[in-house]
């Protein structure tokens, strides 16, 4: 932050109500109290108290359970919590969770966040899918010069019991060279202001292709990709310009044209995977998703990326995007 950012902050201090004051003094001296993670979560509820069973609004604070404030709906009188309906539901040891926030943010594995947070690494390991479902994104519109490409990642079948194939070590190469079953390509799409859009393609045809972009795509697009044949029919069904550049005659840029931007992504988002050698296959939705959380942003605030966790921003499973 910047001397002038700064200073403003600062000047806001004086607007701080007590409890703020005291929950600010723990944030700052980075040890997060169950208090502070709790006041997190229950931002979610509102004034409006809305009820996750009925949607009623209005219910009515009745007593706490598993320090978490509890609500009485008198719609369909039911309780809930914070939060009820989401994967953090019924987790314990909320208060290590800013930690957690904290690992996450900076990519750890497993076995480090396991030691961070002082908890098993099966709990590590729970967390960390229940929190990346959790994960929600904001919807983002590409416009101007949109790069699109695709890159294949190589899938493992971990912890599948009946394998039709020889197991391979974790990490390790294909067997094959080139497009095969145990590459999965992930379509990776930016513009030039750095809004990015990501998802695993069940093939790379252009009918997915067109199904993650048209969502995403400004009218006033112009779509530069490589030479791959699914492009041109899907920029035509899109009604999108589109400008193709002959990488394998070595046409790398043509004036303002390139894909340098979206093939970079690609090369962050395989550093990102390779430090968790050997993902499953059925996980690589939610590592897209930790990779636009807090490896995109490089290194967000653990207050952020659990406010992302606890769902505070709009939900859109399709396909994983953010703008920075
Ligand atoms: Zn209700």
């Amino acid at each position: 932050m910047d001397r002038q950012d700064y200073m403003a902050w600062l000047s806001q201090i004086d607007e701080l109500s007590a409890e703020q004051r005291v929950e600010a003094g723990r944030a700052l001296a980075g040890q997060p109290s169950l208090e502070a993670v709790v006041g997190l979560l229950e931002e979610r509820i509102g004034a409006e108290r809305r009820c996750p069973h009925c949607t009623a609004e209005g219910a009515v604070i009745r007593g706490q359970s598993n320090g978490l404030r509890r609500y009485f709906c008198r719609g369909c009188g039911k309780t809930f919590n914070c939060l009820t309906g989401t994967p953090l539901a019924r987790l314990r040891y909320k208060e290590r969770w800013t930690a957690f926030g904290a690992s996450m943010s900076e990519g750890e594995t497993v076995a480090a966040a396991a030691q961070r947070c002082g908890v098993a690494g099966s709990t590590a390991f729970r967390w960390r899918h229940r929190f990346l479902r959790a994960v929600s994104s904001g919807v983002v519109k590409l416009r101007g010069i949109v790069e699109a490409d695709e890159t294949f990642v190589l899938a493992s079948r971990k912890g599948e019991r009946h394998l039709d194939r020889k197991p391979r070590k974790r990490g390790g190469k294909a067997s094959k060279r080139g497009l095969s079953d145990e590459r999965v390509p992930v379509l990776v799409a930016a513009d030039r202001s750095g809004s990015t859009v990501s998802a695993v393609l069940p093939s790379v045809c252009a009918a997915a292709i067109e199904a993650v972009l048209r969502p995403v795509l400004g009218k006033d697009a112009l779509l530069v990709t490589d030479g791959c044949t699914s492009y041109p029919p899907c920029a035509a069904a899109l009604g999108v310009s589109h400008e193709v550049l002959n990488q394998t005659a070595g046409e790398r840029m043509r004036g303002d044209l390139h894909i340098q931007t979206v093939n970079s992504r690609h090369e962050r988002l395989k550093d990102f995977l390779r430090r968790h050698r050997g993902i499953a296959t059925k996980y690589l939705d939610s590592y897209l998703r930790w990779y636009h959380l807090a490896i995109l942003p490089r290194a967000p605030s653990p207050r952020a990326v659990l406010a992302a966790a606890a769902g505070m921003l709009n939900v859109r499973p399709a396909c994983i995007a953010n703008a920075n």
